[in-house]
Formats: C-alpha cells, structure tokens, sequence
C-alpha cells in the first residue's frame, strides 16, 4: 500500500545507493516495517491451562525457561532433541527424562500442534490442511508431493495486506501475524500427517524435504517471527532442513530482502507477474512502494544468488494481461546478466477472480522466448486446484476482530 511515511530511495545519491545499499535502504524504513509487524502480533503461546508452549522457542530462550523453574541448560538440549528431532508431542514420551522431572514440565509447559480443522488430500496427492489456532484463527497449510520428495507450503500471516489482483488470499485482510511457534506448527503437523518421524537422516530420500513459504500472507512482513521460526527449523539437531531447501517468496519487500539474504541465506523467490511498474502497480500494488528497478537492484545484490542458487521470478500467465511475446522479451532484459529462472503458472481460477487462465500455446511460447535467452523457465502444473490448494487460492474465513491501523 502507498505510505507517504517512508523515505524516498531517489533521496539518496545514487552512487551511494550502489556502494551501500544497506544505507540506501535506511534502518528507519526497516524499523517502520517491523513496527507495523508488531502492531499485528499473535497473542502470547500459552495454551488453555496457561502452560508456555515450548514449540518456537529459540534455543537460548529454551535455556532460558529451563533457568527459569531451576534446570541446567542440558535440559533444553534434551528437550530441543525431543521436540525436533523425534517429533514428540508429550512429555510421557520422552524417556530419557525422568518421571519426576516429566510430571515438573507439563505442569509448566505443552508442546502444541495446531488444531486441524480440515484435511483434504487431492486426487493428485497434493494435501491441504486448515489449521486453527488457539484463538480461533485459521490459516491453510499445503503439502505439494513429487515423487519420492515434497515441499510444504506454509503460512505466515492470517490473510494478507498486499491484495494482489490475482490472489485468493489477496481478499482477506490481514487479522494478524502468525507467531514462530505456529509458522513451526505447521511444518511439524504437516510431518505427523506423514509419520516422518523421527528426522531422517540426511536430506535425501524425505517425503516432506522442502519448505516453500509461499502460503498465505508477505512473510517479509512478519520478518522476526518468519527468521526465528526458520532458524528452528534450518538446526542441525532438530528438523535439520538447509538453507539450500528453504525457499522464502516475496513481493517485494525490498528493505528486508537484505536482511532476509544476509541473516537466513534461504532461496528467494519473488512473484514479479508482470514487466511494466504500470501493470504490476495494479496487479501487485506493493510495486507503487518499490518499483520494478528497486525490487530487481535487491535481487542482483541478494547474497548467495549464483547459478547453482538462482532466483526464482514467479510470473501469473493472465490472459490478454501479462502474456504477450513483447512482455517475455522484456522479461528477458530485466533480468539479464542475473542467476534466475522463471515459473510460469497458468493462473488458477477462484470464485469471483477477475481473469482467466492464458491459453496453453501462448503459455508455451512465452516460456519459449525466456528458455531461448538461458532461463530455465518451466510451466507450473497446477496442483490440487479441486480442493482449492494450488497458488494463489487459499483463503481461510478468518476476519479480523480488532481495529488496527491499516496495511503493513
Ligand atoms: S500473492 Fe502473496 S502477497 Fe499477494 S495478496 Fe496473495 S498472499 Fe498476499
């Protein structure tokens, strides 16, 4: 959404813009987007019987709690393997816990799941969960299967502020920022569904092996709670996921693309869908905030883009939109000279969306055009689009109850 509170990028030379991005950028726009994030934080995980939930907690506020009724920090590390590496959800089951000190922390503590309201699985095997938090809101979760591995799809915020044209969820508002213990939940849940448990070693041979956080909501603007859940989920000792595995997708949340490459080091993606600041104005209204030329500047200097490590630019094909053979080309030159590769997704359809799918040949020749130029740029089969799963479709009935300012 247009915010006449930031400070133009144009204020700062351009040279300096070059030298010193992160400068460029300022620490106050940065500042004012996690001040916006905190005004829709998730209420405080504790469960019904007012026990802490462990789930989310970073290691050291794991020690932390333990200091806290009298244990040594061992205790978290036993308890960080327990919940993260063998998927136990009771204390009862942690047999290398005393009886005694098991009885201590569930008077204390839970290590919770969300509640799963609904589960459908698609005839393509692609499942979708509804999950519903403590406080009654609900956010969908979608595990995409292919082959002997799969990626899950996870939320970060309850609806989303950005209202792209083309999403389903675009039409929710944003009720509120989903915590790290429930960005974690989902994964975890998502392993129950599939019994992966305990972690299998290595990354191979995985049926839930990836995390794409292209769910609901900008998780760009949910940062703090995305990173800490991520760097739960990235630790060796637990769930054990690579960076090389994880990929974020914004759209464009420039100021914290840094921070996101520098702290995390995760694959980027970003939902570009379109080549003129005109059209992607309209159809991704966070590109009046930062245009084309800023968003593509953050990608070239993301760290560890390479070859091996390539961007990925998602692109909606919309009928008589954004799906010329004039657009491929000039797709091509945006991103010349940059590690990329380019997803087409045929659009998929929700009730009451305003554009229709681009017809299959004119799919095929503008991946023609971008493949022709040395971009990878493979036509995205939609998946579990009969249970409204596939991307840009979901949408849960949750609305938000409280007055808070307006968008992030
Ligand atoms: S595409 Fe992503 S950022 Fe845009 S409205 Fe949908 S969920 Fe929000």
């Amino acid at each position: 959404m247009p915010d006449d509170t930031r400070t133009p990028l144009k204020a700062f030379p351009r040279a300096e813009r070059a030298m010193a991005p992160e400068a460029a950028l300022t620490a106050e726009e940065r500042a004012r987007i996690l001040a916006k994030a905190a005004a829709f934080a998730p209420p405080p995980a504790v469960d019904e019987a007012g026990r802490r939930e462990l789930v989310g907690l970073s290691r050291e506020e794991l020690a932390e709690a333990m200091a806290g009724i009298g244990e040594k920090p061992f205790r978290a590390k036993q308890l960080w393997h327990w919940i993260y590496h063998q998927g136990a959800r009771d204390f009862a089951a942690m047999t290398t816990i005393a009886r005694p000190m098991q009885v201590r922390l569930a008077e204390a503590f839970a290590v919770g799941r969300p509640g799963v309201a609904a589960e459908q699985t698609s005839v393509d095997g692609t499942r979708k969960w509804l999950f519903r938090w403590r406080d009654g809101q609900q956010v969908e979760t979608v595990y995409i299967p292919d082959d002997d591995r799969g990626a899950v799809c996870i939320s970060t915020q309850v609806g989303c502020t950005l209202s792209c044209t083309f999403c389903h969820t675009g039409t929710q508002r944003l009720v509120r920022n989903l915590g790290a213990a429930e960005i974690v939940g989902q994964f975890l849940a998502a392993r129950d569904s599939y019994g992966e448990w305990p972690t299998p070693k290595g990354e191979e041979g995985r049926k839930l092996s990836n995390i794409v956080v292209m769910g609901m909501g900008e998780p760009l603007y949910n940062y703090e709670n995305v990173a800490k859940a991520l760097t739960i989920l990235m630790d060796h000792e637990g769930v054990a996921l690579s960076r090389r595995r994880i990929t974020l997708s914004t759209s464009g949340v420039v100021p914290m693309m840094d921070r996101c490459g520098a702290e995390l080091g995760v694959n980027l993606a970003v939902s570009l869908h379109a080549v003129t600041d005109e059209l992607r104005n309209e159809i991704v209204p966070l590109n009046r905030k930062y245009p084309i030329a800023e968003l593509l500047a953050a990608c070239r200097r993301y760290p560890g883009a390479s070859n091996a490590r390539r961007i990925t630019f998602e692109y909606v094909m919309l009928r008589g939109v954004n799906d010329s053979e004039g657009e491929a080309r000039e797709l091509v030159r945006l991103l010349r000279g940059m590690p990329a590769k380019v997803n087409l997704i045929p659009f998929n359809p929700w009730p009451g969306s305003p554009y229709e799918t681009s017809r299959p040949e004119q799919v095929r020749r503008f991946a023609e055009i971008v493949n022709a130029a040395g971009y990878s740029s493979p036509i995205r089969r939609p998946r579990g689009s009969d249970i409204l799963a596939a991307c840009g479709q979901l949408k849960t009935d949750s609305e938000r109850k409280r007055a808070t300012a307006g968008g992030a």
